[in-house]
């Protein structure tokens, strides 16, 4: 049987290479679902080492899989665009996701390489994702408009497309801004909808006939103060955040408004109350316009769900977290006021995003920098090839996910749910 040793060495005999396909893909930087040679550059390197994968799935996203049993099967996502520099002058990779890329490549050349794949029934699947960094929204609703894609994200929308359907774990890493550390296990992220709510009415003349009128600032006014209230009947502990703003309402004194726009975020810790919350914002605003005779058209735009981490998974990925660093250089669960698509697919499947410093500068920032090369290409390298090879060779170790069908269908329908 291979030991994790062998198989870990095969990242050293790589390294080389490794560091430089790590720069040339820090080089490559492009916008969500635009990331064309980024795709291209990594198919090239599916072809040359014999992987099938499938291809623009999600526009720009690639799916690569190693094994043919029907047993565990885990999944390694990782994200694959950047973010613009100021001024307009191209684009960097300011959130690290070109270290993610360089990683999921690593990790299947050393599965190849290694022949672990002929001694087990599972299989490996590496997604490379589009479109994560929550940006660029005209460009994206017109992806939307011409049936390119149905989100705003690379995973919601491979989620919808059925590309993680039977898989049993999501396995990810980001860099994280720590310095003095190595890596962080178990962080969180925090979870976000955003609403808009056009109130609809009738403009009279609010001297003559205001009684004629509709005031739509009424019915807006009336929804403000009813979510107040509800804010009231949340426990403090599930971090609920609502704030809302009128983008819209009234322009002339002598008219009554007949279109008014609130807009808010739903933020929440986890989903259970940001699915609740949502629910609950809606009769706050639907009912208030009915209340006076108004019209309410609700849009929601699907921000990304609280990540909540598998703590099974992260006690795999701590101990070998543990092989490369002292227990003193892992920062346990850290809380997060990021957010990110991952959390999506915690809601569904058993997910883990552990985390590996080595950055210098400021993230989404033209600062960014990789300080610490060893770290954030080839120790966290190993820490994810060692986690993966304990599922392959450990049954106690896996995990499964519960009512994936009844979550994935509840989800959808709320990303779907315009009013
Ligand atoms: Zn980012
Ligand atoms: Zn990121």
């Amino acid at each position: 049987m291979l030991t994790k040793e062998k198989l870990l060495s095969q990242i050293e005999n790589e390294k080389q290479a490794i560091l430089q396909r790590g720069e040339d893909f820090f080089l490559c930087a492009e916008l969500g679902f635009s990331e064309v040679k980024t795709a291209k550059e990594i198919t090239n390197l599916l072809d040359e080492w014999g992987v099938p994968y499938q291809k623009e799935v999600a526009v720009t996203g690639v799916v690569a899989t190693l094994g043919k049993g029907d047993g565990y099967h885990i999944a390694f996502v990782a994200d694959i665009d950047a973010l613009p520099r100021k001024g307009g002058l191209g684009n960097i990779h300011s959130c690290g996701h070109s270290i993610q890329t360089t990683m999921a490549l690593s990790v299947i050349k050393a599965l190849l390489a290694s022949g672990i794949m002929e001694q087990t029934d599972c299989k490996v699947s590496f997604f490379f994702t589009p479109g994560e960094e929550y940006i660029d929204f005209s460009y994206r609703e017109g992806l939307i408009a011409h049936g390119k894609i149905e989100f705003l994200s690379g995973k919601q929308n491979m989620i919808a497309l059925g590309c993680f359907d039977g898989v049993d774990c999501v396995l990810s890493a980001h860099a994280n801004g720590d310095v003095g550390t190595k890596f962080d296990v178990g962080s969180t992220l925090a979870g976000f909808m955003a609403k808009k709510a056009v109130f609809v009415g009738r403009a009279a003349h609010s001297g003559a006939a205001p009684h004629l009128g509709r005031n739509t600032l009424h019915g807006a006014i009336l929804a403000m103060n009813a979510i107040s209230f509800l804010k009231d009947q949340f426990d403090p502990q599930r971090g609920l955040r609502l704030n809302p703003v009128l983008t819209e309402g009234g322009g002339s004194v002598n008219v009554i408004p007949e279109e008014t726009v609130l807009e808010t975020y739903v933020r929440a810790n986890d989903n259970e109350t940001l699915f609740e919350a949502c629910r609950r914002v809606d009769a706050c605003l639907e009912l208030c316009a009915k209340a006076l005779e108004l019209q309410c058209i609700i849009t929601n735009t699907a921000g990304y769900l609280p990540l909540k981490q598998s703590a099974a998974l992260n006690q795999t990925v701590k101990k070998n977290m543990l092989l490369f660093s002292k227990p003193e250089e892992i920062v346990e669960n850290p809380v997060s006021g990021a957010s990110g698509d991952v959390g999506d697919l915690g809601f569904l499947i058993p997910t883990i995003q552990f985390g590996f410093s080595g950055i210098k500068g400021r993230f989404h920032d033209d600062t960014f920098a990789i300080a610490d090369y060893e770290n954030c290409y080839i120790t966290s390298a190993k820490v994810m090839l060692g986690t993966i090879y304990d599922l392959l060779m450990e049954k106690t170790c896996r995990v499964y996910p519960k009512e994936f069908e009844r979550r994935k269908k509840d989800y959808l329908s709320t990303l779907r749910r315009k009013n």
